[in-house]
């Protein structure tokens, strides 16, 4: 095969086990003789053409670590038709054949842009600890999120076991309540209150009085944060004026994103790393990399920028159910 220019990029927020996806991608793209080339800062080193080739040492022991090797960044500039022109000029100035995208659902409708508009071979990777990609089940950084959200959850549990506490924890995910449902069924949250949802505060309260009737004197709320977080300290302010209810609020924020990727984080990305350099290497149009029915997939990007409602009713019933 002749031996080509591949670029690769992390863009969007960072999430734990792209690394893997990195690693992945570079050895396996020189095993197959071609040249990765890994691209600085997502989008904008793109614009700036901040281009270095990558050899298998430069990938070595980053297998554990959080975070990206190649750095990440949101470009306003690219996501215009001028600034992706800047980006394919200097993607053509350094001869370069294709792209290997590993981001969320902006960076996917970034690369999508790049085919439509310049025919450029793209493929994408999820990188995403929101887990809010359409048609994948599975995004690289998700599961580790949800651990580390856990284990810290379990902490606050016993600060609100020890003092009779109501805690409302709020936890990360902009339009996704992915990593809220999940954590709330893993730490026995009473209930979890959805990014769009309006909070029920009568359901609140009548779960906490229930609690408190068979003995229970400490409830965990989990909050997604939505599109700002902070919500959880207007949710105990209203709490308190209206029904006197006394509570703590603990925003977990940035600590979600960071750490050293989970087993299943580590072993879904190197599997995806590698079966997106397949399908560059055997390029028909762009496809995304998913996980369908537990199998790692490829399928028509453009399949996964129409949005579907996304929301996952069957785990907050059952969350409510078994928590009474
Ligand atoms: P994520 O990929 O994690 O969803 P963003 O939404 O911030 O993160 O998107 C990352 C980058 O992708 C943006 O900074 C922008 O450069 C590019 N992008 C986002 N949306 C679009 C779009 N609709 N068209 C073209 N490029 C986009």
């Amino acid at each position: 095969m002749e031996k080509k220019k591949i670029a690769l990029l992390t863009s969007g927020g960072d999430s734990p086990g792209m690394n893997c996806a990195i690693r992945a991608i570079t050895r396996s793209l020189l095993f197959h003789n071609q040249q990765p080339i890994g691209v600085d800062r997502g989008y904008s080193g793109l614009l700036e053409g901040n281009f270095r080739p990558l050899k298998a040492a430069d990938v070595g022991n980053i297998l554990q670590l959080g975070g990206t090797l190649l750095r990440t960044s949101r470009s306003a500039e690219f996501a215009t038709p001028e600034g992706r022109q800047k980006a394919m000029d200097q993607l053509k100035q350094h001869n370069i054949h294709g792209l290997i995208v590993i981001g969320g659902d902006g960076s996917y409708r970034g690369a999508h842009a790049l085919w439509q508009e310049h025919q450029l071979p793209v493929i994408t990777l999820p990188g995403t600890i929101d887990n809010d990609i359409e048609q994948t089940e599975y995004t690289i950084g998700h599961d580790t999120a949800v651990q580390t959200a856990m284990e810290a959850i379990d902490r606050i549990r016993d600060t609100a076991l020890s003092h009779d506490r109501v805690f409302f924890i709020e936890v990360m995910g902009r339009n996704s309540s992915a990593i809220a449902l999940k954590v709330g069924l893993c730490t026995g949250a009473e209930n979890v209150i959805e990014p769009h949802a309006d909070v029920a505060y009568q359901e609140i309260v009548s779960g906490i009085e229930r609690g408190m009737k068979r003995g229970k004197v400490h409830s965990i709320f989990v909050v997604a944060e939505g599109q700002k977080a902070g919500r959880s300290y207007e949710i105990q302010e209203k709490l308190m004026q209206d029904y006197q209810i006394d509570s703590r609020v603990c925003i977990l924020g940035h600590i979600q994103r960071g750490g050293s990727p989970t087993a299943v984080d580590r072993y879904l990305a190197s599997i995806m790393g590698a079966k997106a350099v397949d399908c560059m290497l055997n390029f028909s149009g762009p496809k995304a990399i998913a996980m369908q029915a537990g199998q790692v997939v490829h399928l028509p990007l453009e399949k996964c920028l129409q949005k579907s409602s996304g929301s996952d009713s069957k785990t907050l019933q059952l969350i409510k159910e078994i928590s009474i």
